[in-house]
């Protein structure tokens, strides 16, 4: 973090704050700006959270979830708390354009902001930045964040339950973008009174019957594997997302099940939503799903996990997916 001496002076006194995450926000989004939220309250500044759209169900256990201001449902309200905020914190995103129209509110306002993020190619656009594309998750950061502030005995239960959260989906339980520092961090929290079982519980095993049959479904009828590639693909159409009855969130892990199969690098997940196409990309090693995402689908993200979208529609994006895939052949060759 650049001046941090700064930081703490604006953080001296209380503060109305508003604390903000990116679009389908996930555990880590959510976790973080919850953790967040509940360490600043502890010093008396006043914290609202907000993210553009709404949650997925399994995170709804989580304390204080409810009290999270959604921009697509009420955009005048956070709108109004946004332009009176005096601090605006980022979180677990580094470009306005990620949050769209709450993007461009914050860029209308002249009040302090910080991010901290640990995505690829941050834009500059916070007076602080806390940047760290080797943190496993934008909860590991909020933890450095409070060490640094000198706070880690304002860590209780629930501030470690939020950050274990978004430890948990960002690193899958622990298979992903570990280090020595995240255990040593994990095992802090559990300290803090963090129950890791009761979390894997709720998070991994919250499925309904309808999202495991349709995880059959994608397996089953909606999976393409193409080995010379090392490559995988899951589509779902309008359709399916209308039989199913396919709500926000609900086909959030699929992507990762193509890369439990053995020879298999890379994994795409796409599905046609009612303007764009969404698509998903994992990766595994050293091949960058970022630069595909970003180069050819708008998007962004991690080396080994990207996601992106497309304006022509489920059929033109997968072909064109799949077209790009000659062109990193040798690339995928050697993984
Ligand atoms: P997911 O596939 O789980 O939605 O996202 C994987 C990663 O890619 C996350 O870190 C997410 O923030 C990022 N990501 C997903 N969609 C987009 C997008 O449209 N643009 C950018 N820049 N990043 C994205
Ligand atoms: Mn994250």
């Amino acid at each position: 973090m650049n001046n941090l001496s700064d930081l703490q002076q604006l953080l001296s006194v209380p503060k109305d704050i508003v604390i903000t995450t990116h679009r389908n926000p996930d555990g880590d989004a959510i976790g973080s700006t919850l953790a967040l939220s509940h360490y600043l309250r502890t010093h008396g500044h006043t914290t609202h959270m907000m993210a553009p759209s709404e949650y997925p169900d399994f995170l709804e256990w989580m304390p204080g979830a409810e009290e999270f201001l959604i921009h697509d449902i009420e955009p005048e309200e956070c709108d109004r708390l946004i332009q009176r905020a005096d601090m605006i914190f980022c979180l677990d995103f580094n470009s306005l354009e990620r949050i769209d129209k709450m993007g461009e509110a914050i860029a209308a306002t002249d009040s302090t902001r910080v991010m901290i993020d640990h995505h690829l190619y941050p834009d500059e656009f916070c007076d602080f930045m806390m940047s760290d594309i080797s943190a496993s998750s934008t909860c590991e950061m909020v933890f450095d964040f409070i060490g640094m502030m000198q706070d880690k005995d304002r860590i209780d239960k629930t501030i470690a339950e939020a950050m274990l959260t978004g430890i948990l989906t960002d690193t899958g339980s622990f298979k992903y973008a570990t280090s020595p520092k995240l255990f040593r961090i994990v095992a802090e929290l559990t300290e803090a009174g963090a129950d890791d079982y009761k979390l894997q519980d709720l998070i991994f095993n919250a499925l309904s019957e309808k999202s495991l049959r349709l995880l059959g479904h994608c397996l089953a009828n909606r999976m393409e594997i193409l080995p010379e590639y090392k490559t995988g693909i899951i589509w779902l159409t309008k359709e399916d997302y209308e039989d199913f009855d396919i709500k926000r969130g609900e086909t959030e892990g699929i992507v990762n099940y193509l890369l439990k199969m053995k020879g298999i690098k890379v994994a795409a997940f796409i599905h046609e939503q009612p303007k764009i196409t969404k698509m998903s990309l994992r990766s595994k090693g050293d091949f960058s799903v970022q630069e595909i995402a970003s180069k050819h689908f708008r998007g962004g993200g991690h080396k080994n996990a990207s996601g992106g979208a497309s304006f022509i529609g489920l059929g033109n994006t997968i072909r064109k997916f799949k077209n790009l895939l000659p062109e990193y052949a040798e690339q995928l060759a050697e993984l």
